[in-house]
Parts: structure tokens; C-alpha cells; sequence
């Protein structure tokens, strides 16, 4: 893959996330100037993005208001724009509908429109999810698989990944929808099953908790490390046609394997008496098992994930012992979920 040409302008929603801030290093490596768009929060959530803070534009926008959108889209005057920010919480969304079905579906129509309006040569990456699967009509799934999602995050996703194929088709935009299973990472936000794990993990083998919590331990994922996923987002955008791809390691494993390999990664091999199933974090409706097929990425972008699920596990969980460790100031004042 040849890198890009001096001078590129990205425009990145979603920057203070896991997959904006990897992919925000990734194209400052490759020489773009990257544009980040932040909402306003009463404490600014920089913490994914601290260390590159001073080689990036962060450009003020809320994914529910249209005037805000152009205005980054005006201001970064992009060459890419990646539509990464969402309500991507699969549990909150049954709690929060209504803004989850503004932000991650609505959001995505109001970036299309800003691009429309404003920066018309533009190219276009929506983060669907293959959560717009869910109760799987076939397995592995595939850019042909019809959706049946299972959440209000997952209705949201697929209204927002049909107004971008609506988008391209009638306005001819170079608009992408990358359909990304489950990648975490260090980076992961903290109310996530795998981030939960590591961290709770970390936290027992230091002795500073005693058990997790999780609403199961039979549910399955197709789970990859984070930034390769964004290497891709970055390939489907060089490609001369808007295309969709899924992005996926092929390998389904349950969250029962995540916690045994965690556990087993600090010498813990018999966990059961640190681990508590409480039926409050069960779902009204629950997504049981997702495996990817993949062989579109592989054979037009040469995209091949990397990083087995065991790597996967250790770094994260090698992640949040070093952070907990090492914290100047004292392992009571970091965040946990
Ligand atoms: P994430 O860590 O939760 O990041 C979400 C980002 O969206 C944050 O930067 C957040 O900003 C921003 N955001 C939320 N509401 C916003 C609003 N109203 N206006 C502007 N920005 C807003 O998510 P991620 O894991 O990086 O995922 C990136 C995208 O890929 C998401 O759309 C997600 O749904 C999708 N996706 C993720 C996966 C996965 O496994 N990670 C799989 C498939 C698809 P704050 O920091 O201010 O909250």
C-alpha cells in the first residue's frame, strides 16, 4: 500500500475515542494534517489523544447540530472525513434511544449533508457495526448478509449505513461504509465487556478488588485489536470507488475464553470465585454470536488482521496493570467501570 501524498487533510468526528485517537497517530505517520472534531464537555476528554494534542487541529462539533458540522467541514476543508463518533454503547442505547438513534444515526445523515454542501470531492468513512447483524440470519456474515439488529444502537447503525449508500448512489459521493466487528485495545472505553475484564483483572491481581460483575459469560465475538481496524478505514478511502467492507478476524470466541485467558495471563487459572453474574447487565434482546467473513478486505485492500485473540487479551490486561501500577497518583484516583 503506497502511503499518501504530502499535504492530505483528514477530518476525523469521534477523535477523543479509541479508534479516532489510533487513527489520528496513524495519519499524522503518514503526513496528513488531521483535523479532530470535539464536542463541548463540561471536563474535556482529551486523554486518548494528550500525546499528538499539539500536532492536531481539534475544531469544535456536535454530531446534533447541522451548523457546527459545516463549520468543521468549512474550517478543516478535508480531503477524508472519517464519521467515527456515535452513541457506541450497545447497553445504553436501550436507555437512551432517542439519542442514541440523533447521534449514530441522525449524526451520520447531518456529517453527509455538511459533506454535500461543503466538500463535495470529499471522501466519505461511516463506522458501521456488525452489530446491524445481530440475530444473524447466517454465519459467517458477509457485505451480502441481510441485517436484523438486535438494539437501538444497531437500528441506528443500519439507517446511518443505508443514508450512506442512499448518499453515494444519488449525489455520487465517495462515501464507504466500513462493517467493523468487535476491535478493542488499551484505549477501550471503560463501561466495554473486554476493557472491564482487563481492568477488573488488573485490579484483582493488585488486590485492589475482589470480583468483576458481567451479564454473561456465553456470548460470542469476533474480536480484533484497534488500530489495525483503523489501518483499514484508511485503505477503503484510497481506493478510486466508494465500496463496503467488512473487517473482521474470522476467529468467534466467547467472553468465557476472554476471562479465562485474562485470568490465566496473571496466575490465576481458577477465577470462578472472581467473577459474579448479575442479571442487571443482561440485555432486553442480546446479540449471541457474530463471526466475520473478511475475504473482500483481504483481496481488495490487502487487509489481514494480525493480532490473534490471546495477544489480544494480554495486551490489554498487561495494559491496565501498568496503569494501575504505575500510577503517581495512587490507584484509588483512575477510573474503572
Ligand atoms: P468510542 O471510543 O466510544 O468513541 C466515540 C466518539 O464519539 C468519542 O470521541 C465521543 O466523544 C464521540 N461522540 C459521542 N457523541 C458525540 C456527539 N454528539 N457529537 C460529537 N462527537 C460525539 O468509539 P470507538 O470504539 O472509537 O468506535 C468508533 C466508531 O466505530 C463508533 O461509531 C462505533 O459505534 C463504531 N464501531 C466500533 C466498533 C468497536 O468494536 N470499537 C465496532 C464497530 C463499529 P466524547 O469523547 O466527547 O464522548
Amino acid at each position: 500500500m503506497t502511503s499518501a501524498p504530502q499535504g492530505k487533510r483528514a477530518l476525523i468526528t469521534g477523535i477523543t475515542g479509541q479508534d479516532g485517537s489510533f487513527l489520528a497517530e496513524q495519519l499524522l505517520s503518514k503526513g496528513y494534517e488531521v483535523y479532530g472534531m470535539v464536542r463541548r464537555l463540561s471536563t474535556p476528554n482529551t486523554q486518548n489523544i494528550h500525546h499528538i494534542v499539539d500536532r492536531i487541529h481539534l475544531v469544535d462539533g456536535d454530531l446534533h447540530d447541522q451548523a457546527s458540522l459545516e463549520s468543521a467541514v468549512r474550517r478543516s476543508e478535508p480531503d477524508e472525513i472519517y464519521n467515527l463518533a456515535a452513541q457506541s454503547f450497545v447497553g445504553v442505547s436501550f436507555n437512551q434511544p432517542v439519542v442514541t438513534g440523533e447521534v449514530t444515526g441522525l449524526g451520520a445523515v447531518r456529517m453527509l449533508e455538511a459533506m454535500r454542501s461543503r466538500a463535495d470531492k470529499a471522501r466519505f468513512y461511516q463506522a458501521s457495526s456488525s452489530e446491524m447483524f445481530g440475530k444473524v440470519v447466517e454465519s459467517p456474515q458477509t457485505e451480502r448478509t441481510p441485517f436484523y439488529p438486535r438494539s437501538p444502537y444497531g437500528v441506528a447503525k443500519v439507517y446511518a449505513y443505508w443514508a450512506c449508500v442512499n448518499y453515494r448512489e444519488s449525489y455520487g459521493l465517495h462515501v464507504s461504509n466500513g462493517i467493523l466487528y468487535n476491535h478493542e485495545s488499551e484505549r477501550r472505553g471503560m463501561e466495554f465487556l473486554t476493557r472491564k475484564v482487563s481492568d477488573g483483572v488488573a485490579r484483582i491481581k493488585l488486590g485492589h478488588a475482589r470480583t468483576i460483575r458481567l451479564g454473561t459469560l456465553e456470548t460470542h465475538r469476533d474480536w480484533g485489536y484497534a488500530p489495525e481496524y483503523t489501518e483499514m478505514m484508511w485503505r477503503m478511502l484510497q481506493q478510486p470507488t466508494p465500496n463496503d467492507f467488512i473487517g473482521a478476524t474470522g476467529e468467534a470466541h466467547s467472553v468465557r475464553e476472554f476471562v479465562d485467558l485474562a485470568f490465566r495471563h496473571v496466575g490465576i487459572p481458577d477465577w470462578s470465585k472472581h467473577v459474579e453474574l448479575d442479571p442487571r447487565f443482561a440485555r432486553p434482546a442480546d446479540v449471541d454470536h457474530l463471526l466475520g467473513n473478511a475475504s473482500k478486505a483481504r483481496e481488495k485492500l490487502g487487509w489481514v488482521p494480525k493480532v490473534k485473540f490471546a495477544d489480544l487479551v494480554r495486551i490489554m490486561v498487561d495494559a491496565d496493570i501498568r496503569r494501575w501500577a504505575n500510577a503517581a497518583s495512587g490507584p484509588e484516583k483512575l477510573v474503572s467501570a
